[in-house]
């Protein structure tokens, strides 16, 4: 007798499968949605492996399949495994990531009359005769609908009843409630075109004139037309349309509708420009990758290169390659880059082989989506990091777009896993050749390609058209825009007391005079929270740590959010005895307020958080920007996106002291990264822009790289400090945050565990990882909990964490990519 190994959609988490007997003359195999006995009740899961010695001698039968077909591909048990075992995540939320969506939402169950239900023996309840009155006729009921049309609250009972009586008997099936098909109305013309025509002379002389119009716009356009669209069209009104249905003019009648996400955007297919050398070497070395990952090949490719030095233009050739061979690709690219434009260029270059998944679809749309993508409609998914568990079959390519991008980890809920990491897994579970792609690799990345794991692919230079145009071949070598740092320290000894430096304000005038734009960018909305002296630019940071201390004014002191670490508010700079010494305060309010007292009559537009969380709101704006509808834009780091536009000839970078200061030992290569993207994106259009940093520190290693486009100095100062200070890639991390509403509970605990984990790991003799903290986490405060946090760092902390048992309340992160 065979057995299942099956995660349990159970209400408290669990970190492993459990076992189940598979019931004589039903087959099971892995991937299938299964229900199953747990406890008093029944429950979702779904078989990983199916195996003939259980791995627990007292297991239940198995009630039921959901569906015969499997909701997960046969690498993806495996992938949901590894998942859980990796961030030390539950079993069952691991797997949900791959099942469709609105799956497991709400189980249905289906009713239908046996034989003996024609002749019931015996005497039925009055309840029992009307449930079986129902049935007569039907093939079998939704039990809801059941309930709800006989208005029979206790339906469920009444149907057990008759199902122990072996007079209906019932299926469970695969929930589907929220995602249903999409049916739309249409009129469609009843007549032939002659007495369609004779019809709505008729009418006109009746003087029905808008059911003529009707008529008329069916013989034009139809015979078929969306009622809406008849009616906003024609002025007829539902009353009229049905007049016509009536007279047999017209049917109306609905129609399935595929959603198609894409269906509204308009493009053109064509073909690739010819390669530059340097992107036909790098897809020679994709192409080989295909296949190879599984055998000992490289985990990755890391293709390194400016924006616009043709990466996107190398992953579609990749997929034309692996498309040739009968295979497909996943693209992901960060989720505020999914914009019409990218995926048009993908549909360009495959028509109507492009899906798209991310979470603005609608329940309908996805569930659309991942059904045809499952029987292998698309040669491309693009989508945000969880589109990597999409059902894409015959993988042969993998695709992260801008793989620093902090949103391919996911933070907010289990498991918390990062794309990178699961597509490496992915890679080796398929096959698939794995490509990363960024102008600014993460740091972890560059490591692992130097190191052998991944392999590096270059594309040092900008593509630019070839000189005389035509039809020839793109060269390399387009310009990069000129930076300038400003030392903010300097303008304030020479009297300038403004937020805009004199430099910046020139340029800015300079621009609006010549009928062009600007972007004045800050890191980051609202304000920051450290102390920096205004003469030098020094930033007290923790001995420890290497992060930046925070600023508490109340208590008056300085404290690291690591550590705990805490000093006095020091009343002069410690490293040049300078008395100004202040914490910072920007927001993008404060910035717009000071924009319209230095450039009086120049048109603001501000894109922030506050002002975007309507829906749809980020592109209203661009495009109003666009339209030059505005002169300055100003923003956080979301206008990044507007930067592309030729129009603009300045972009000022207003404090970039803002990111380089988080209390977060990555805030170095975050500030180098946003930096670098500022300033490689600005001027792409004929005209060169001019970017403009402004900081108090313009000898930072990362404003210094930044402004020379040199990644490789940042590189090795960031990789530097890494090392000294025992951060990835030298030690990996987990992050324990505890909530509590009560605050000294909050502190009480969190000092608990740090107490319990520091002994366990002593009592086991492990050698690491070191455990930093307590701490106030940074956001010390949300949603009226207050957070602790806890850091192990350095060693696999999984050894230590299985040791000890986390109460309620604890959340673990392993790998964070932030520690704010
Ligand atoms: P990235 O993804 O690195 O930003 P893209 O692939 O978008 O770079 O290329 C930048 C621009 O150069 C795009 O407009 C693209 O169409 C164009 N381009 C890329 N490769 C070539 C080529 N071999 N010949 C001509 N134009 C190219
Ligand atoms: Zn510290």
């Amino acid at each position: 007798m065979p057995y299942a190994e099956v995660a349990v959609n159970t209400p408290a988490p669990h970190r492993d499968s459990f076992t189940y007997a598979v019931p004589q003359g039903l087959t099971v195999v892995p991937g299938q949605a299964v229900y199953v006995p747990f406890g008093s009740r029944t429950l979702q899961g779904v078989v990983l492996e199916v195996t003939e010695v259980p791995r627990y001698p007292e297991a239940r039968e198995i009630a039921g399949l959901i569906d015969a077909r499997p909701v997960l591909l046969p690498h993806q048990p495996a992938l949901a495994r590894w998942l859980a075992d990796f961030y030390l995540s539950p079993l069952y939320p691991a797997v949900a990531l791959m099942l469709p969506p609105g799956f497991g939402q709400r189980p249905r169950t289906l009713v239908s009359p046996t034989d003996a239900a024609a002749s019931p023996p015996g005497p039925l309840t009055p309840a029992q005769a009307r449930v079986l009155q129902y049935l007569a006729g039907r093939e079998r009921a939704d039990l809801d609908a059941l309930g709800r049309a006989l208005r029979l609250p206790n339906a469920a009972a009444v149907v057990d009843q008759l199902a122990r009586r072996g007079l209906v008997v019932r299926e469970p099936v695969l929930g589907r409630p929220r995602a249903q098909p999409k049916l739309v109305q249409h009129v469609t013309l009843a007549l032939d075109r002659e007495a369609a025509r004779a019809r709505a002379d008729a009418l006109r002389s009746a003087r029905r004139h808008t059911a003529a119009e009707a008529l008329r716009l069916l013989l034009e356009e139809g015979p078929s037309l969306p009622a809406a669209d008849v009616r906003r069209r024609t002025g007829a009104t539902a009353d009229a349309l049905r007049r016509l249905a009536a007279e047999g003019a017209v049917r109306l009648e609905a129609v399935r509708v595929e959603r198609d996400p894409l269906a509204h955007l308009a493009y053109t297919p064509r073909p690739g420009p010819e390669l530059t050398a340097a992107q036909a070497e790098a897809l020679e070395e994709v192409a080989r990758a295909v296949g190879t990952a599984a055998v000992g090949g490289p985990a990755a490719l890391v293709l390194h290169g400016v924006t616009g030095s043709g990466k996107t233009e190398v992953y579609l050739r990749a997929l034309e390659h692996v498309a040739d061979r009968g295979k497909r690709g996943i693209v992901l690219v960060p989720e505020i880059a999914l914009t019409p434009q990218t995926v048009r260029r993908f549909l360009e270059r495959f028509p109507g082989r492009v899906a798209v998944l991310h979470s603005g679809l609608s329940l309908g749309e996805a569930y659309d989506q991942w059904e045809r993508i499952r029987d292998g409609a698309f040669t491309v998914v693009i989508g945000s990091r969880g589109a990597l568990f999409a059902p894409q079959p015959d993988l042969g390519l993998v695709v992260l777009d801008e793989e620093h991008e902090w949103t391919y980890k996911q933070t907010d809920h289990q498991p918390r896993y990062h794309a990178r990491e699961v597509a490496e897994r992915l890679a080796a579970l398929t096959g698939a050749a794995l490509v990363l792609g960024s102008a600014t690799p993460d740091v972890v990345t560059m490591h692992r390609a130097r190191s052998g794991r991944y392999r590096l692919l270059s594309l040092p230079l900008r593509v630019r058209p070839a000189p005389g145009g035509g039809g020839a071949a793109a060269v390399e070598g387009g310009a990069m825009p000129r930076v300038e740092v400003v030392d903010l320290a300097q303008e304030l000894r020479e009297g300038n007391r403004s937020i805009f430096s004199r430099r910046l304000a020139a340029e800015v005038e300079r621009a609006l005079r010549r009928g062009r734009q600007a972007i004045l960018f800050l890191n980051r909305r609202g304000s920051a929270s450290f102390l920096l002296c205004r003469d030098c630019g020094h930033v007290p940071r923790c001995s420890g740590c290497e992060v930046a201390l925070t600023y508490h004014g109340a208590e008056g002191v300085l404290r690291c959010h690591q550590c705990n670490r805490r000093r006095r508010v020091p009343a002069a700079c410690p490293a040049c005895g300078g008395r100004r010494i202040r914490y910072l305060g920007i927001g993008t309010q404060k910035v717009e307020e000071e924009a319209a007292k230095a450039f009086p009559g120049a048109r603001l537009l501000r894109w922030d958080r506050d002002s975007t969380r309507v829906r749809g709101a980020h592109e209203r704006i661009l495009e109003r920007f666009l339209a030059h509808e505005a002169d300055i834009l100003i923003g956080t780091q979301m206008v990044a996106k507007g930067l592309d536009m030729p129009s603009v000839a300045v972009v000022g970078v207003v404090c970039a002291d803002i990111a380089l200061h988080l209390p977060d030992f990555r805030s170095g290569e975050r500030a180098f990264q946003l930096l670098t993207q500022v300033a490689g994106r600005a001027g792409r259009g004929a005209e060169e822009g001019t970017v403009i940093i402004q900081t108090y520190a313009p000898e930072h290693y990362a404003v210094q790289a930044a402004a020379r486009h040199d990644y490789e100095a940042f590189y090795q100062a960031e990789i530097a400090l890494r090392r000294q200070v025992g951060y990835p890639p030298y030690g990996r991390l987990a992050r324990l945050v505890y909530a509590d509403v009560n605050p000294g509970r909050a502190a009480a605990e969190a000092k608990r565990l740090a107490r319990v984990l520091r002994t366990e790991r002593d009592v086991q003799g492990l050698d690491g990882p070191d455990v930093v903290g307590p701490a106030p986490a940074f956001v010390a405060r949300v949603r009226g909990r207050y957070r602790w946090q806890i850091l192990l760092k350095g060693g696999d902390p999984r050894a230590l964490l299985a040791a000890v048992d986390l109460p309620q309340g604890w959340v673990v992160d392993v790998d964070p990519v932030s520690l704010l």
